[in-house]
C-alpha cells in the first residue's frame, strides 16, 4: 500500500527552533541529562510571569466568554488597540481594521493567505523569523530574501530590496525590533522602505511583536505612522512585551488608503470568520495590557533582569576568543558569530549539536533563520544572567575543542 504523503509544499518548510535538535534535547532530558534551553523566546520557561493585571482581567469575564465572539475580536480589545494606534499617530485605524488572532502566528498566516496567489513573491529578511518564510511557501508564494548582514549592523539595504522587486512582488516584510538579530531600524531607513513600497504598489507587513523591547538609547519607530497612505499591516501581541505567550493573543491593524485596502480588509475578515474567532477569555487581557502600567520598561533599564542578561551576553562575547557580536538593540535575542580567524571552517549545525551533547546547552544555529552558510548562533536573553555567564564558558569550551 502507498504511504500517505504529506503536501509537497512542506518539502520547503522548516521550523528548526523546535526541530531535530530540540527533540534530541528532549530525549537527553528524559534520560536524565539536565539541559539549558536557550532556543525559544518563551518568557514563562525562565520564571517570568504575565503581569497580575492581565491575569486578573480574565476571570472577571469568564462567565461571559463561553460563546464565539465577532470574528475580528471582542470590541473592548479592538478599541484598546485602536486607541494605541491613534496615540502613535495612525489616525485611520478603526475597529473594522483591527484583527485579533491566536497569537501573531495565526495572523501571519491569515495575512499571507489573504494576499498571495501562486508564484507571488514576498520580500523577506534573511535572517528571518522562519514562520514568515514557511507561511509564504504554504500559501503558494515565493520568498525573495534581502540580507541583513552583521557587516551592516543587521540592517536591510533598500537598494538591494529594490533590485529584488519583480512584477510578481506583492509585499515587503519587516521584523522590527528584529528576531533573531536584535536590530532596531532607524526612522530614515523605514522612510526609504515606505518610499519603495509606494513606488512599486507593495503592501508593508511590519512584525512589531517586540515593539517595546529596546535597550539603552535605542528607539523603536512604528512603521504605520511613517507609511501614511501606503497600505500597511502592523502586528503585535501579548507574547513578548507582556510575557503572556501562553495566552495565544496577537493582533494586526490595517492602515493606509481605504480605497486601495478595502478588498484586502474584506479578505482578512473572511479568513478570520473561517476560523471563527480567537480564544475569547484571553482577549480580556488586551485592554488591561494596553491601558495598564508599563511592566517591561523596568526589566530593560539598568538594574532590570533583561538589562543584566544582555550585559552578561556582551561580557561573554567580549571575553571570548572565538565570538563577535553586533550588540542587540532590541527584542529578546543575541546573534553572535564565530570568527573566521580562529575557526576558518565552521558548521553552525554541527556546533549546535556538539554544544548540546557535550555541554547540555540547546540553542538555535543561525541557519535555522533562512541564512546561507551561517556562522551565527541565536540565544535568548531570557535566562538569569548567571546562567548566561555559565553558558558562555561552555560555548567557549566547545569552540576551543573545535579549533584544536
Ligand atoms: N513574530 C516574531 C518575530 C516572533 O519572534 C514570534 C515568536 O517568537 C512571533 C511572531 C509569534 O508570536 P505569537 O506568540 O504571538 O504567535
Amino acid at each position: 500500500m502507498k504511504p500517505i504523503a504529506p503536501s509537497a509544499r512542506l518539502a520547503e518548510v522548516r521550523y528548526e527552533i523546535r526541530g531535530a535538535l530540540a527533540r534530541r534535547a528532549r530525549d537527553m532530558e528524559a534520560a536524565g541529562t539536565p539541559i539549558v534551553h536557550l532556543n525559544i523566546g518563551n518568557p514563562g520557561r525562565f520564571g517570568f510571569r504575565a503581569p497580575a493585571h492581565l491575569v486578573d482581567a480574565i476571570p472577571a469575564h469568564l462567565t461571559h466568554s463561553d460563546g464565539y465572539c465577532q470574528e475580528q475580536g471582542i470590541d473592548e480589545a479592538r478599541e484598546a488597540i485602536v486607541a494605541r494606534q491613534h496615540a502613535r499617530g495612525v489616525a485611520d485605524v478603526d475597529v473594522d481594521r483591527v484583527f485579533i488572532g491566536n497569537g501573531v502566528s495565526e495572523l501571519i498566516d491569515i495575512s499571507l493567505r489573504a494576499l498571495l496567489g501562486p508564484g507571488d513573491e514576498v520580500l523577506l529578511p534573511s535572517p528571518d523569523y522562519p514562520l514568515w518564510s514557511a507561511s509564504t511557501v504554504l500559501n503558494g508564494g515565493r520568498p525573495r530574501y534581502y540580507h541583513c548582514a552583521a557587516a551592516n549592523d543587521h540592517l536591510p539595504d533598500p537598494e538591494e530590496m529594490e533590485r529584488l522587486i519583480t512584477p510578481r512582488t506583492r509585499a515587503i516584510v519587516l521584523i522590527n525590533p528584529n528576531n533573531p538579530t536584535g536590530a532596531v531600524y532607524p526612522r530614515a531607513l523605514l522612510e526609504r522602505i515606505v518610499t519603495l513600497a509606494a513606488r512599486h504598489d507593495l503592501l508593508l507587513l511590519s512584525d512589531e511583536i517586540y515593539d517595546e523591547i529596546v535597550y539603552d538609547d535605542a528607539r523603536f519607530e512604528p512603521l504605520a505612522p511613517l507609511a501614511g497612505e501606503v497600505p500597511c499591516l502592523s502586528f503585535s501581541g501579548l507574547s513578548k512585551v507582556h510575557r503572556a505567550c501562553g495566552f495565544r493573543i496577537g493582533w494586526m491593524s490595517l492602515s493606509g488608503d481605504r480605497r486601495r485596502t478595502a478588498q484586502l480588509r474584506d479578505a482578512l475578515q473572511l479568513l478570520s470568520a473561517l476560523r471563527l474567532c480567537a480564544n475569547v477569555p484571553a482577549q480580556w487581557a488586551v485592554r488591561a495590557a494596553l491601558e495598564g502600567p508599563d511592566t517591561i520598561g523596568p526589566l530593560l533599564r539598568p538594574g532590570g533582569r533583561l538589562h543584566a542578561a544582555r550585559q552578561a551576553v556582551l561580557n561573554g562575547v567580549a571575553a571570548s576568543r572565538h565570538l563577535q557580536l553586533v550588540a542587540p538593540r532590541g527584542a529578546l535575542y543575541a546573534f553572535p558569530a564565530v570568527r573566521a580567524d580562529t575557526l576558518p571552517t565552521f558548521d553552525d549545525s554541527e556546533f549546535a549539536l556538539r554544544l548540546l551533547e557535550e555541554e547540555g546547552v540547546l540553542l538555535a544555529p543561525g541557519s535555522s533563520f533562512n541564512v546561507e552558510a551561517s556562522r551565527h548562533l541565536r540565544l535568548t536573553l531570557l535566562p538569569e544572567p548567571d546562567t548566561l555567564r555559565d553558558v558562555f564558558a561552555r560555548i567557549e569550551r566547545v569552540l576551543d575543542r573545535m579549533s584544536e
